[in-house]
């Protein structure tokens, strides 16, 4: 038990602000927490059932979206607030920013808070690198980007990581966002080319990812563009009414969801009907559905970002935690009277404190 001035262990939530997280990703070193975020994520859909589901809930506005996103798994219980605002580029802001919440579930307790705009572009390159380990063809060394932004370099060190890519293909309709990316991957090592146009990008890529931003059916890519034996990891594709590729390119291919009601809605598969026949996820890490079957398949990840993905982020960041005490600060964020009925009493002390302190307004 604490007062509010001097708050007790349990009171004291740990809290991960964006300096700690890049020092815990320079810590523990961004390939090996890539593996986790995937390992924990592979491990968390095998877990699929045990979980409550729903499709995120979502505010619309003319710019863009804010979403909340929970799940749990009966012992703990995860949250996250995301945007998307295709817009805010054009302000100097980010598109997509996060932070996020883990608990447990029976005392109802936070039992870590964390910033999630790294967290998210983390486990969204985890997630689609786990996807295509399971869908793309076992030889598929090259991987073409289709929107060189914010997501563009942690989709590559993922694929690199955990997929075996060796030659990334980028194309950006902004040519300074290829030359950021350009910079960036060169200086981890990555075989990096340029393209310009995205044509010549996608022509011989083993994968492609489309990670592109604009809240509208775009066609980033068309059948035309697509061959046979091609994996897509469409990232960009996450909102009613934003989608990136062309109706016929699903047509042609075997799609893969992660919660199929939340991707009917929000997914490249709203252009299809509803009861167009798409496998979830983790059937195929779960050993209960096939994917790709040949080596001509076209496989589409229609990846419109998931609950489960944040809540196994958040656990693998609350076990580094755990380790790394250093790595968060504690947020005096659950109020705790000494006597749990009696929260008045705990203000009136408090007020009585500044009173005596000689406050005035
Ligand atoms: P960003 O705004 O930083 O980058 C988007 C890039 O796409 C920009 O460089 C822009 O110039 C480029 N672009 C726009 N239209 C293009 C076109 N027609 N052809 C080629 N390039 C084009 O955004 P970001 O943070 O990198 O996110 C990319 C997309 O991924 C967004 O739509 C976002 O909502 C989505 N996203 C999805 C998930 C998920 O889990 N599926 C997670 C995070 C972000």
């Amino acid at each position: 038990m604490g007062s509010l001035l001097s708050p007790s262990p349990l009171a004291l939530v740990p809290f991960v602000s964006v300096a700690q997280m890049m020092t815990l990703v320079g810590r523990v070193g961004l390939d090996t927490l890539l593996k986790s975020l995937a390992d924990q994520i592979e491990a968390d859909f095998r877990r699929w059932p045990v979980f409550d589901k729903m499709p995120r809930v979502p505010i619309h506005s003319r710019d863009g979206v804010i979403e909340v996103m929970p799940t749990s798994d009966g012992s703990y219980y995860s949250l996250k607030y995301v945007n998307g605002h295709p817009a805010n580029l054009a302000r100097g802001y980010q598109t997509v920013t996060a932070f996020g919440l883990f608990a447990r579930v029976d005392t109802g307790y936070p039992l870590l808070l964390s910033e999630m705009t790294l967290l998210t572009a983390l486990r969204t390159a985890a997630t689609s690198a786990l996807a295509a380990r399971y869908l793309a063809s076992p030889s598929a060394k090259t991987m073409a980007i289709i929107g060189n932004g914010a997501q563009c370099e942690f989709q590559a060190v993922a694929f690199r990581e955990i997929v075996g890519v060796e030659t990334i293909h980028l194309f950006d309709v902004n040519p300074d966002a290829t030359a950021k990316a350009m910079r960036n991957l060169a200086e981890v090592g990555i075989d990096a080319r340029a393209f310009a146009t995205r044509e010549e990008a996608v022509a011989r890529a083993d994968i492609i990812t489309t990670c592109t931003a604009d809240k509208r059916n775009a066609t980033i890519l068309t059948d035309n563009l697509v061959g046979s034996g091609q994996h897509i990891n469409a990232i960009g594709g996450d909102c009613p009414g934003k989608t990136e590729l062309h109706r016929d390119v699903l047509l042609r291919a075997k799609i893969f969801t992660e919660f199929t009601p939340q991707s009917r809605i929000e997914g490249e598969i709203q252009q299809l009907d509803d009861d167009y026949p798409v496998t979830e996820l983790w059937r195929l890490i779960s050993g209960d559905a096939p994917g790709r079957e040949t080596e001509r398949d076209i496989t589409v990840f229609d990846s419109v970002g998931f609950a489960i993905e944040d809540f196994a982020a958040l656990r693998v960041i609350h076990d580094l935690v755990g380790r790394h005490p250093d790595l968060a600060e504690p947020l005096d964020l659950i109020a705790d009277p000494d006597d749990p009925r009696d929260l008045y009493g705990m203000l009136k002390r408090a007020l009585g404190t500044a009173a005596s302190n000689g406050a005035t307004d």
